[in-house]
């Protein structure tokens, strides 16, 4: 396929992002599956959910437990948002820097070569009340567990404008690193101001013809050294005070239109690219109803552990972390998860 072809159909859209998918259809599916499958599945120790940074060091410490723990990874998006991530600078124990995806396989390697068992695929459905907790997956497969870890990120937050759920995978993109390639030497946008947005317009400078870094106010915030790098990158325009309030195109993107944030004025400006960075939203909802998640759908622990509202059950990385979302406190929050969930069997024998 060539790059002119190229941005009609392939993008990796979805904002599926950070450890396991956890859409509607998946849902629907757990609530239809019959409890009574699970009667035969042998009862685990640990089920973990989830395969960012949170969900594989807290397979390293519990495999290395003893606990056998199986990981749910996710089909299409395991290992996190870290694998749609370039380099990662700010991981202590690299001081050259490491690619995000490279960083992953790492914990993974890790975690099996403690006897974690890793599942590519999708938890579609649990059961998490009682001793014994219930995970299915897309396959059918039925997992019975003493303690559940969950580590199941956080998606992409969506704009919500017009023609953005019709053109998306149609110039509008939530991943670079998976999408930049296709935009050479076109005009491309990003939208937000945090690191993830310069982030992102960094490495689409590779590409684009002009990168427009859009941001709905007058100053980024995307950490200091991030920033400064954005605003000395000759490559790329920063427009402050500006909103995308629609995303206009019959099979593609063409257009933009945006709105400045203290004048009200509106523009249409053409585009090819549009990448969303505007934050993500906790991938919770596999859970609700069962334990207690807070109104914008982060997972809620007693004080500062990782116990959930359930016995046995434990939340850790991006779903549980309204403030620091970093790869490394995620995986400092997987560590105490594994313990949390350690002690907790202990308490059973
Ligand atoms: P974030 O820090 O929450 O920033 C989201 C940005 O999107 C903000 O600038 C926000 O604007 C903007 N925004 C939100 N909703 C919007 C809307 N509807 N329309 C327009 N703009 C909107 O999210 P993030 O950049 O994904 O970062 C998440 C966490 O990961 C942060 O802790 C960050 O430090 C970390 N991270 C670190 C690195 C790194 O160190 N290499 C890379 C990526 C992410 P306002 O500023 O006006 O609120």
């Amino acid at each position: 396929m060539t790059t002119s072809e190229s941005q009609t159909p392939i993008l990796n859209t979805l904002g599926g992002g950070f450890g396991i998918s956890l859409g509607g259809a998946q849902t629907e599916a757990a609530e239809t599956a019959s409890p009574a499958d699970a009667s035969d599945a042998p009862v685990r120790d640990i089920v973990i959910v989830g395969s960012g940074p949170a969900g594989y060091t807290a397979a390293v410490y519990a495999a290395r437990a003893g606990l056998k723990p199986v990981v749910i990874a996710g089909s299409l998006d395991a290992g996190g948002a870290l694998m749609t991530t370039t380099e990662v600078e700010n991981f202590p124990g690299f001081p050259e820097g490491i690619m995000g995806p490279d960083l992953m396989g790492n914990m993974q390697e890790q975690a099996e070569r403690f006897g974690a068992e890793i599942l590519f695929e999708d938890a579609t459905g649990v059961e998490l009340a009682g001793e014994i907790k219930t995970i299915r997956t897309e396959s059918g497969d039925v997992f019975r567990a003493k303690a559940v870890i969950i580590a199941t990120g956080s998606a992409y937050r969506k704009l919500g404008v017009d023609g953005e759920e019709r053109l998306s995978g149609k110039g509008v993109s939530w991943c670079a690193t998976c999408d930049g390639f296709f935009f050479k030497d076109k005009d491309i946008f990003v939208v937000g101001g945090g690191d993830s947005a310069v982030e992102e317009a960094t490495f689409l400078t590779r590409f684009g013809k002009s990168v427009t870094l859009l941001h709905r106010r007058d100053a980024l915030r995307a950490s200091k050294i991030m920033a400064k790098r954005a605003e000395d990158d000759p490559k790329l325009q920063i427009r402050w005070n500006t909103q995308v309030v629609g995303i206009e195109g019959d099979n593609e993107l063409s257009h933009l239109v945006l709105e400045d944030t203290v004048t009200g004025e509106r523009e249409t400006v053409p585009a090819d690219g549009l990448f969303e960075a505007i934050g993500h939203l906790p991938r919770s909802d596999l859970f609700k109803g069962q334990i207690d998640i807070d109104d914008e759908g982060y997972i809620l622990c007693e004080g500062r552990t990782t116990h959930t509202s359930l016995e046995g059950v434990f939340a850790c990385g991006d779903v549980v972390d309204h403030r620091y979302r970093q790869a490394i406190t995620a995986a400092g929050s997987g560590c105490s998860a594994a313990l949390d969930a350690e002690k907790y069997l202990a308490t059973l024998e």
